[in-house]
């Protein structure tokens, strides 16, 4: 049977009832009081108001963060859900639930949960060669090791910020090619990483690995990351030991995090690996994760690109396998992105540095304006949607940042 909600619009719309993402808001009347909201249709539902209005008060819905939700279980997280979809599919929770909606246009929305560590990966096979050709002109575009595990680096959790954050050009070191010596100053080649998010919700046992089979016991859910990268400061610092100044600046995520069960339908094979990976990595005859998100990159409003997170190497749980391995343990709040979502196509590229070949061919706008990088002013948006149950799409609404300029 197909569930419908009892709120006009929600079915026809990307936050139906076979998505609700989490999110934390507040309103303008009540400014310092975070509450849980739970997305649909054009609206926020106060979970915790709504779950006390049912007569079910929830400790773990009037949180002022996701931590708790978090924290508590998948077999938490599928009863909380099953409740979240009774009230707004059951008529006879109508009345006492529909007072606690409030138009999605009128709230603030906060980073949902507070970030624990921060890991970036590499996972687009198709990125990692662009980026090869670029940064390592005349050698092997992939690194021997990139198809035996899936590159990753510790970024900065604490500068992870919510969509809507403004990103300050940030200043640094970059070596212009024919000079002898390094010059500090603004960064001149500020881009973008379209990235897809892993939130951990239930930690792992130190010095156990978390197996591909255990995935979804961990993972909460999944949002959209903008890895912003000043790619000349990034080129002069990354050897030996990698990004470092060139990202940690800043990383805005999307307010919404859809849960992992609303994308069950998303579920796809990964591409085909044409190197055998090790017995931990080796997702061959289980049920693996790839997923069938499509993202899509707006500069200015216009959209320079729609690239496919299907056709990733690495799937996330592939990641996780890997960060944990080492007996590493993950903790409630870790995040860690997919690394840049770019496809096949010049059409389906994730960054700027790809999409105009490292400034050779710039990305032209309406306005008659182009780009290569980004300016001061520029507004970045990434969007993305996914199959859901019964035919419905899954959104993950979106991730905007403006550029500001250097202080
Ligand atoms: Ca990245």
């Amino acid at each position: 049977m197909t569930l419908r909600s009892w709120l006009a619009g929600a079915d026809e719309s990307t936050f139906g009832v076979h998505n609700l993402p989490y999110g934390v808001f507040t309103t303008a009347d009540r400014p310092g009081e975070r509450r849980i909201g739970v997305a649909i249709g054009d609206r926020v539902l106060d979970a915790g108001a709504a779950a006390s209005a049912v007569g079910v008060p929830s400790a773990l819905l009037e949180a002022p963060t996701l931590g708790p939700l978090m924290a508590a279980g998948r077999p938490t997280w599928r009863s909380v859900r099953h409740a979240l979809t009774s009230w707004l599919t059951q008529s006879g929770y109508a009345k006492a639930v529909a007072a606690h909606l409030v138009p999605r246009s009128e709230v603030s929305l906060h980073l949902p949960f507070d970030v624990a560590d921060y890991v970036d990966f590499y996972a687009s096979q198709h990125h990692a060669a662009n980026l090869g050709r670029l940064f390592r002109p005349g050698q092997e575009p992939l690194t021997p090791n990139w198809k035996h595990l899936p590159i990753g680096y510790h970024g900065r959790a604490g500068t992870i910020v919510v969509s809507g954050t403004p990103i300050v050009r940030p200043a640094g070191q970059r070596k212009p090619a024919d000079a002898a010596r390094p010059v500090f100053g603004a960064s001149q080649r500020l881009d973008i990483e379209a990235e897809v998010g892993f939130v951990v919700g239930t930690p792992s046992t130190p010095g156990s690995p978390v197996g591909l089979k255990t995935f979804s016991e961990h993972v909460f859910g999944v949002c959209l990351v903008n890895d912003w990268s000043a790619r000349d400061l990034q080129s002069w610092e990354y050897v030996p030991l990698g990004p470092f100044s060139g990202k940690s600046f800043a990383t805005s995520v999307s307010p919404w995090i859809v849960p992992l069960d609303a994308l069950e339908h998303a579920r796809t094979a990964p591409p085909p690996r044409d190197v055998e990976p090790l017995p931990y990595l080796d997702d061959r005859g289980e049920d693996a994760w790839g997923l069938d998100i499509s993202l899509e990159i707006r500069l200015n409003g216009h959209s320079v690109s729609r690239p496919p997170f299907a056709a990733m190497y690495w799937t996330a749980a592939q990641q996780l396998a890997h960060l944990t391995v080492n007996g590493a343990h993950v903790r409630t709040g870790d995040l860690f992105a997919s690394g840049t979502v770019s496809g096949p196509g010049p059409d389906s590229r994730g960054s700027l540095i790809e999409l105009t070949w490292n400034g050779q061919h710039p990305v032209g706008l309406p306005d008659g304006s182009e780009r290569t990088f980004l300016q001061d002013g520029d507004e970045v948006l990434v969007t993305a949607t996914a199959p859901g149950a019964c035919g419905s799409r899954i959104g993950f609404g979106e991730v905007i940042g403006r550029v500001s300029p250097a202080r």
